[in-house]
């Protein structure tokens, strides 16, 4: 029996930062207990509800040993959560300062959080080794479960773990012959499964096709990559220099030394393609990881991973916590994009685990993008990434060219200059598509009455309620409240209610009725929200006849289409007056972005900005000298003003449905925050401060903003506060939150 005074120690997902003490179930014996390792997983009666519990340890009681429970079972037959999977959680709880059984919870798939052994798709089984077979019947004779087992082996090939118990054989007997090396477990799975391990065993079949032939630049970004050691890679080049086929080769070289990959995307539902493409290129199986999936397929695809059944994993943000047999490399595509942060729960950076990940198992990671992160930028400059460049366009492509329309004393079409509109009719008649950008959905951003001015406004936020066609009704974008329009303004009563300015479904209708004889294409979040919408859609594109595609930034992801010959920005400067210190970054990705879309082999595409300021500094830098250029003029400033990525920091949001509870959390976080910094320490405090958008459903926002000029202390600093402040009584009265390393401000 375990020694009375040591108690297992469970991580429960509570808001409690905490771990749980649980007495081992009634029916553990010493040699289960032995057993035991970090990330078994056990049934738990907590807070009158059955719950999963992850077993963390063992260790002193916290409490009176008469007042702990017992664990009711250990739910598993086997390891449940590997143990790099739990790793990497425990180091995020630590540094985004998250209760240990939320950060599992978010590492691990929905099957696995629920206190019941999910259903096994692989069968473990056991059978001898080559120096078991080669044992006498009459071997291990002091043990005689031992030689029982000896014995079933000896005449059957290979027996499943289940029927251990029909033999009275119990797991620690297998445990030990396979420590003495006298037998193994494999799994078993269909066939497909069993043949497709011993395919790739042969490295000749690694390939389906043919990789391409690299061209200078892709060969010296290639070369510079060693796969036997941990470093980062900036993998930087416009839309369609050869990334992909970079990442593929990389992949094709992990491979081939016997080991996986992992590949994140920022929605897989958007570029169906890169997963068309591996599966293409590769023999071995590739399996997505992402919330698209059923919770089912998702675990599958999760323990393949970790069986090393799938070679290759390519999935979103959550697929970093996937568990490897033997990872050998981890690529993030598109590495700029927000998606990659996750904005609630644990509110943990993709990319930065996978630093950390690629670190701890001393393997490459490559960084791939257009547009590279500031933060990315710096790291690259500073020489703590490799700096690796893909300056053209594959083949004979050429970047577009890129116009600003002076929208100034123009008369409008419908949002779109005169010349945006000619220009379009040319497209078109030239037998091309044209991709129109316009950042906002639903008909229209509001509708205001003609006649006194007044618009209609959320009832739980500070914000205007947009206008939607299909169906017809008022939708606000941030708590996604609707109503039916009013017929007349209740202020002056008059029918004159007209919408105002222009979302995707208004300018698609719009562009339906002036060139009707094309097809005019909508892409937005209404328009996709079909799991093979944007397939169908990508398809369509590139079947080739003239058409408008009219979208948000769904269309600036990932997507190459090479008949889109003129892509219009409908309205560039929104970017630019921005509540956040990364306003302009993401303008100046954005706009880079979707420019990237145009263009193709034999005809350079054209973009046009239209801009009521066009002579802003901005545009004549990311027009003249490009992206990088622009990032590096950027990256002074924050220097300057003492932003990430030269200072760290971390936001506190606190709100309640009365401001001065929000107001009073944040003061007493200060204060006590003041009297936890060493004398030296260079730091700012900015709060309590209104959320940008300061009462969503209802709530009143505040934030306290916090920088530091060393992360160390900055890290210190929440460690100690975090549990301090969970102790007042303030903390119970809002709902707050903890964003470390903040990518909006918000
Ligand atoms: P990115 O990921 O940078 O957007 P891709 O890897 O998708 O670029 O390449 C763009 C296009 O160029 C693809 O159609 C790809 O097949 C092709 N391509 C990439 N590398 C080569 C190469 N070395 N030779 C010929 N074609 C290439
Ligand atoms: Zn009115
Ligand atoms: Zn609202």
């Amino acid at each position: 029996m375990i020694s009375p005074k040591l108690v297992l120690k469970l991580a429960i997902p509570t808001p409690l930062r905490t771990v749980f003490d649980y007495l081992p179930p009634v029916n553990f014996n010493e040699q289960d207990l032995a057993a035991l390792s970090p990330g078994a997983r056990f049934k738990v009666s907590f807070n009158r509800q059955t719950v999963m519990g992850v077993y963390t340890g063992i260790g002193e009681p916290s409490i009176p040993i008469d007042k702990i429970k017992a664990a009711d079972k250990l739910i598993d037959s086997d390891q449940a959560i590997p143990h790099d999977c739990l790793d990497l959680s425990l180091w995020a709880a630590d540094y985004y300062q998250t209760p240990v059984g939320e950060a599992i919870h978010t590492a691990i798939p929905k099957a696995l959080r629920i206190p019941e052994e999910p259903p096994q798709k692989l069968t473990k089984r056991w059978r001898l080794t080559t120096e078991g077979m080669g044992l006498h019947r009459d071997s291990l004779k002091r043990s005689k479960k031992q030689q029982k087992l000896l014995h079933l082996l000896l005449d059957t090939a290979s027996l499943p773990e289940e029927s251990l118990k029909t033999h009275e054989i119990g797991k620690p007997v297998a445990a030990a012959l396979e420590k003495k090396g006298l037998i193994e477990a494999f799994y078993e799975d269909s066939k497909k499964a069993v043949a497709e391990t011993n395919e790739q065993s042969t490295s000749a079949s690694l390939f389906a096709e043919a990789p391409l032939e690299l061209n200078e630049e892709q060969k010296a970004a290639l070369y510079a990559i060693r796969f036997h050691e941990y470093a980062c890679y900036l993998l930087e080049g416009t839309t369609g220099s050869g990334k992909t086929e970079v990442f593929m080769q990389a992949i094709a070289h992990a491979l081939q030394l016997g080991k996986q990959a992992l590949i994140l995307v920022p929605e897989i539902g958007l570029t169906p393609q890169t997963v068309d493409r591996l599966r293409q290129r590769f023999n071995v199986p590739v399996v997505e990881l992402h919330s698209g999936i059923s919770d089912k397929t998702r675990f599958d695809n999760w323990q393949a991973a970790a069986r090393n059944q799938a070679q290759i994993v390519i999935g979103t943000r959550l697929s970093v916590f996937t568990p490897f047999k033997d990872l050998g490399i981890i690529i993030i595509d598109e590495e700029h994009d927000l998606s990659f942060k996750q904005q609630d729960g644990m509110r943990y950076s993709a990319r930065d685990l996978a630093i950390v990940r690629a670190s701890k198992l001393g393997i490459p990671l490559i960084l791939g993008s257009a547009t590279p992160a500031l933060e990315t930028i710096n790291n690259a400059i500073s020489g703590k990434f490799h700096h690796l460049k893909l300056t053209r366009r594959t083949g004979t492509a050429q970047p577009p060219a890129i116009q600003l329309v002076d929208m100034r004393n123009q008369e409008l079409v419908n949002g779109f200059a005169q010349c945006s509109i000619d220009a379009i009719e040319a497209t078109l008649k030239r037998n091309e598509q044209v991709l129109i950008f316009i950042n906002r959905r639903g008909y229209a951003p509001a509708i205001i009455c003609q006649s006194c001015g007044w618009s209609v406004q959320c009832k739980r936020c500070d914000a205007q309620m947009s206008l939607h066609r299909s169906p017809y009704h008022l939708r606000c974008h941030h708590c996604d409240a609707r109503r039916a329009p009013p017929k007349i303004c209740p202020q002056c009563q008059s029918p004159n209610l007209i919408p105002q300015g222009h979302g995707t479904e208004r300018t698609e209708e719009f562009l339906k009725a002036h060139f009707s004889n094309f097809e005019v294409l909508r892409v937005d979040r209404d328009s996709m929200s079909k799991k093979s919408a944007m397939k169908e859609l990508v398809t369509k594109v590139k079947s080739g006849e003239p058409c408008i595609l009219v979208g948000t930034q769904m269309l600036a992801k990932g997507h190459h289409f090479p008949k889109v010959t003129l892509v219009i920005i409908v309205d560039a400067d929104s970017g630019l007056v921005s509540g956040d210190f990364r306003g302009t970054e993401r303008a100046a990705q954005l706009i880079t972005q979707v420019a990237g879309r145009a263009g193709r082999a034999d005809e350079p595409g054209t973009v046009l900005l239209q801009s009521y300021k066009p002579s802003h500094p901005f545009f004549e830098k990311l027009l003249n000298d490009g992206y990088h250029s622009l990032a590096r003029d950027l990256l002074n400033t924050r220097k300057l003003c003492q932003l990430p990525p030269y200072w760290s920091m971390a936001i506190f949001h606190a709100e309640s449905k009365r401001a001065e509870n929000a107001t009073a959390f944040i003061q007493q976080l200060k204060q006590i925050a003041t009297t936890m910094i060493a004398p030296q320490t260079t730091c700012e405090f900015l709060g309590p401060i209104p959320a940008l958008l300061e009462r969503k459903e209802d709530r009143l926002r505040f934030q306290l903003q916090i920088k530091f000029q060393h992360r160390a202390q900055l890290q210190a600093l929440l460690k100690k506060l975090v549990p301090e402040i969970e102790r007042q009584a303030i903390a119970k009265r809002c709902r707050w939150a903890l964003d470390v390393d903040p990518l909006e401000v918000g």
